[in-house]
């Protein structure tokens, strides 16, 4: 069974005392792990203190980024050795804002996929798809390539543990996908994973929706059969909402 997954990114927002005055206004009001499971991901400098803050909440809290090597002359990036060694249990890779403004390429994101793995985290990769490639009639080749150049090397027992996110840009920070168009990528991302590993495997895989959820429409898009959870930005930074996005089935 795929447990129902609510995932914050918090982008390139919030100070330090921000990000603890959030957590201490969520605490204690987290859904049990084995209903829910609620995931805040957020800059890199301060997940120490944010892990060290919620250690008895119902709380993972994850990355955004993170370089592929372990250690080296690499001024300025994140070692996913150094991540895993804070007790960080996830890593977004290949956000459609790192792939436009970093410029990061599926063989960066394969690279980054396996860095974390071999370090002991999950990662959420997320596939995009712009407007340009829908109306072009593109999005199949997009999305199905994206997810089979970022899973190059990784073995079945590693694939079933990872998480996709099919985070369209076009309905990201604007109006949400409708819960069928969201369905379809979500449905079609499992399908490569079926066809690269198999229907076992595809089944494990927790495949979430991101891209203007709000509680107003979070129930609709999570009663899709093939989408497991959302990830959510802006709407994440407001504690009171946040709460009501992992509460959602109460
Ligand atoms: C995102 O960028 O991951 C995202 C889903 O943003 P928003 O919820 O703000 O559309």
């Amino acid at each position: 069974m795929r447990i129902p997954f609510v995932a914050a990114n918090w982008k390139m927002n919030k100070t330090l005392p921000e990000a603890l005055e959030f957590l201490n206004a969520i605490r204690g009001q987290l859904p049990p792990e084995s209903e829910v499971e609620s995931l805040i991901c957020a800059q890199s400098l301060f997940l120490s203190q944010m892990l060290f803050a919620t250690s008895d909440q119902p709380l993972k809290i994850g990355a955004e980024n993170v370089y592929w090597k372990d250690s080296g002359a690499y001024t300025g990036e994140t070692s996913p050795k150094a991540l895993a060694s804070l007790g960080v249990d996830y890593v977004i890779i290949g956000h459609s804002e790192r792939r436009k403004y970093f410029r990061e390429t599926d063989e960066m994101i394969n690279n980054k996929v396996q860095a974390v793995l071999k370090n002991n985290m999950l990662p959420i990769i997320c596939v995009d798809e712009t407007m340009g490639q829908r109306e072009a009639n593109e999005k199949v080749h997009w999305v199905v390539s994206q997810v089979i150049e970022a899973l190059k090397g990784v073995s079945p027992e590693e694939a079933q543990k990872i998480t996709i996110a099919y985070e369209p840009s076009w309905a990201i920070g604007t109006a949400a996908a409708t819960a069928k168009q969201a369905e379809d990528g979500c449905y079609l991302i499992r399908q490569t994973i079926a066809d690269m590993f198999s229907d076992e495997c595809a089944e494990q895989v927790r495949i979430l929706y991101g891209g203007s959820v709000k509680p107003n429409n979070q129930a609709e898009l999570m009663a899709m059969p093939n989408i497991d959870g959302v990830l959510v930005g802006d709407a994440s930074l407001d504690p009171a909402i946040f709460l009501k996005l992992v509460n959602y089935q109460k």
